[in-house]
């Protein structure tokens, strides 16, 4: 068990007390109590160390975990208890788990408390259930024989039962009997007969349950086999070096992740499989579950509560081996974790959007170093971090160049849509889109129209010549605030302008289209076509999504209409037609990863076009069709990309070149949290000068941004302010945010408490 000891304990001050918690279980995670360090173990006493205790009336000795130091204990000090004595974990899972706690509150600037809720699996009791399961026992021409009996009886109830049974499923019988009505009479009589089984498991929960399925087998091609050869002999010896695998969509990764998954369960350890939920479908998880079987789990969030609670019993019994499931599977306490796969690690989901705003590869890393696992990235445009760790050699790179079979990329068009302006044409669509949605849809085929609207607040642009407006000192767009424009990096603000300062124009303005407008127009121009539309509006439960996309691959729908989700890894073979509608909207979101954002949006996109033996064709309409995030992404050339991008993130020292810390400050009233935000601000430039004088020169010190108004600058009534705070080390970063912390809770003490988030290498814009 590596312990993370030596980094949370930087300073080497020694407290008084330590809070600590008894009982890790959920429920419970937020009480913590106080007891005094004896002198004799104050060396040792550190966040997330085990301890055994006094507790209660009896004195009865129990372990604990430590969670805080302090000098300020809230009770008389006669109350406070001793410890006794550092303990050795009961267990090995629940220790190294709350070590990785101790050091995501290090690294990301959350509380114990906020970390632990984030590692720990809840613990909600919930009682074993017994079940009673239903299988078939016949064949299925047997069950068919039997059924056509059944119906020329009329025994609906029979009939039912053997529709549900039919193909090897497992179902349980309270379904039977509830759901489809059918009596337990009815079930014990087939039971006697032999034609069924009825079997009582107090079993834990499986949420997978697929019947049979028949293993389809794939002999890998000599490159896939390669790929998983080579990094299964590094691993055996020894080498743990983290791993990048490029391919385009199709070129058969997730064999190569299956083939590897193979054999680290062969080397007798068991993997976390990390997939976005939004791409964790039916068929994905059906593959796994095929080349698997019962040794694969999911955690995903349909779960209930008592299933997630199962999966983490059935992972601590040895039953899983494998745990597939977004971001907060990599907590998975598996007892000897070999391997941790991301794929599609470039996804913006990896990156948790509450304290503390971890990102998945990050803490995968930590959890690696921690465990001696291995770490595995796929992706077919992976983030420019990881390609910038494989550039520089820390990754070890490699490339699946070519789709399985006989797909082929489809043909590319960049319709320029300032030229369909200047030609009196102010609709939505232009007119190369049109004609191919005519031919499209009079030849049967699909269509999916894609409405990028990501990045919120509107960028000004001219709708002339394209020109957006930029901050004169930061290089990202500035965004419309009612008579103003604002940068949300540094606070530059300008008044807003009347004409285009490129062309005088007077069509220049921030835009919002919606896919609502696009669906009644589509519907308009097109009134026998189908329509389906995918968005915030119409995926509001969680089975919306596949609704939709079931409906729409079974051919109940000729266009799908929608944002984002509809670009994510899913099938659809008769669709020969993307239409990206406004490329750009999503190019000059006010942060300094929407390029890269752009050009996989679009390269997803496009590859949506003729997944099968018809060869598919994308029209992309954009106002810049000369940026290279676009023209890129037409070409699908990802290194081309990768050279423009990365050669402007280190001109300005953005992530990867550099690092980035965004300080949020919230508050009730917008001028105490303005002026709160600058005092703030104010003591740590104090405080990195000092530091600089203190320091022989040379080394780079950290630039503070700001204090500006948020992007969106007032959220449920609490005002937003963002400190940006930049340096080439992460480690410069994480002390600025300690010396941050220490000033927040010496402020709260005094008077109103602002709420302060940080997010080290924001995704997103605030
Ligand atoms: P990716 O994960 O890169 O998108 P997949 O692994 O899903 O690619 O492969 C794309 C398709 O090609 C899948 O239908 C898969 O079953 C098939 N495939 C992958 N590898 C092979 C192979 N070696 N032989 C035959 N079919 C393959
Ligand atoms: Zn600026
Ligand atoms: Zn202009």
């Amino acid at each position: 068990m590596t312990s993370v000891k030596s980094e949370v304990s930087a300073p080497k001050i020694k407290y008084r007390y330590a809070r600590i918690i008894i009982d890790i279980s959920h429920e419970k995670v937020d009480y913590a109590f106080t007891y005094r360090i004896p002198d004799s173990l104050s060396d040792q006493i550190d966040v997330g160390v085990c301890v055994s205790i006094p507790f209660g009336k009896g004195d009865t000795i129990r372990t604990g975990y430590v969670v805080q130091l302090t000098d300020h204990a809230n009770y008389e000090e006669s109350r406070i208890k001793e410890i006794r004595d550092i303990a050795d974990a009961e267990n090995g899972m629940d220790q190294r788990l709350v070590a990785l706690s101790a050091w995501m509150k290090h690294r990301y600037g959350c509380t114990m408390i906020q970390a632990l809720k984030t590692v720990l699996p809840v613990r909600k009791k919930v009682s074993a259930k017994e079940e009673k399961e239903v299988t078939l026992l016949v064949s299925s021409e047997q069950a068919m024989i039997l059924r056509r009996e059944a119906f020329l009886k009329h025994q609906s109830a029979k009939v039912r039962l053997f529709d549900a049974l039919m193909g090897g499923a497992t179902v349980r019988q309270k379904m039977l009997t509830g759901t489809l009505g059918i009596s337990a009479a009815t079930i014990n009589s087939l039971a006697k007969q032999g034609i069924l089984r009825v079997e009582t498991t107090r079993e834990f929960r499986n949420p997978i349950r697929f019947g049979q399925t028949q293993k389809t087998e794939i002999s890998l091609t000599e490159r896939q086999k390669e790929i998983a050869d080579d990094y299964l002999s590094h691993y055996d010896a020894g080498n743990r070096q983290p791993a990048l695998l490029h391919g385009i969509t199709g070129s058969g990764k997730t064999e190569v992740y299956m083939e590897i998954i193979d054999g680290i369960l062969q080397r007798g350890k068991e993997v976390i499989v990390l997939i976005p939920e939004i791409a964790l479908t039916y068929q994905t998880v059906r593959r796994f579950y095929r080349r698997f079987g019962e040794k694969i789990s999911i955690l995903n969030s349909r779960l209930s509560a008592g299933e997630r609670y199962d999966q983490i019993e059935r992972v601590k019994k040895g039953e899983v081996k494998i745990m597939i499931g977004p971001r907060s599977a990599l907590f998975t306490p598996f007892p000897n974790p070999g391997l941790i796969l991301i794929d599609e690690e470039h996804e913006t989901s990896y990156k948790s959007e509450t304290m503390p705003r971890y990102h998945a590869r990050e803490v995968a890393a930590k959890i690696c170093e921690m465990t001696g696992a291995g770490l595995f990235l796929g992706s077919a445009t992976p983030s420019l971090d990881s390609y910038f760790q494989a550039e520089k050699g820390r990754y070890r790179l490699y490339r699946l160049t070519e789709r399985i079979g006989e797909a082929v990329l489809p043909a590319v068009q960049i319709v320029d849509l300032r030229k369909e302006l200047a030609q009196g044409n102010f609709s939505m669509f232009s007119k190369a889109l049109e004609n191919a949605m005519d031919v499209t849809l009079a030849r049967g085929e699909q269509i999916m129209l894609f409405l990028n609207r990501r990045g919120i607040a509107g960028f000004v642009s001219c709708k002339s010549c394209g020109e957006v407006l930029k901050c004169p000192h930061c290089d990202v767009s500035l965004s419309e605030h009612r008579d103003k424009m604002i940068c949300h990096y540094c606070g530059y603000e300008t008044a807003k302008v009347k004409t285009c300062p490129s062309c005088g124009s007077p069509y220049i303005y921030g835009m919002k289209a919606g896919t609502q407008q696009v669906e009644e127009l589509l519907q308009k121009r097109y009134p026998k076509a189908k329509i389906l539309r995918m968005d915030a509006d119409t995926t509001r439960k969680k089975e919306d999504y596949d609704t939709i996309l079931a409906a729409f691959s079974q051919h109940e729908a000729d266009i799908l209409v929608g944002t984002q989700m509809i670009v994510k890894g899913h099938d659809f073979p008769e669709v020969t037609l993307v239409g990206v509608l406004a490329a750009d909207q999503s190019l000059f979101a006010s942060d300094y990863t929407a390029p890269e954002r752009t050009f996989q949006l679009l390269t997803q996109a496009v590859g949506r076009a003729g997944r099968a033996d018809k060869k598919g064709q994308a029209v992309i309409q954009t106002y810049q069709p000369e940026h290279f995030a676009i023209q890129k992404a037409a070409a699908q050339d990802y290194a081309g990309f990768y050279e423009e991008e990365i050669g402007d993130r280190e001109m300005l020292s953005f992530p990867p070149a550099g690092h980035l810390l965004a300080v949020l400050i919230s508050g009730e009233d917008e001028e105490r949290t303005g002026i709160f935000a600058g005092w703030l601000a104010g003591h740590l430039r104090k405080s990195i000068r000092k530091q600089n004088d203190d320091k022989s020169a040379g080394r780079r010190q950290p630039q503070v941004l700001g204090p500006a108004p948020a992007g969106i600058g007032k959220i449920k009534d609490q005002y937003r302010i963002v400190i940006y705070v930049k340096s080439e080390s992460l480690e410069e970063l994480i002390r600025a945010k300690d010396v941050m912390t220490e000033k927040v809770e010496y402020a709260g003490k005094q008077a109103e408490p602002f709420l302060v988030t940080y997010d080290f290498d924001p995704m997103s814009g605030y």
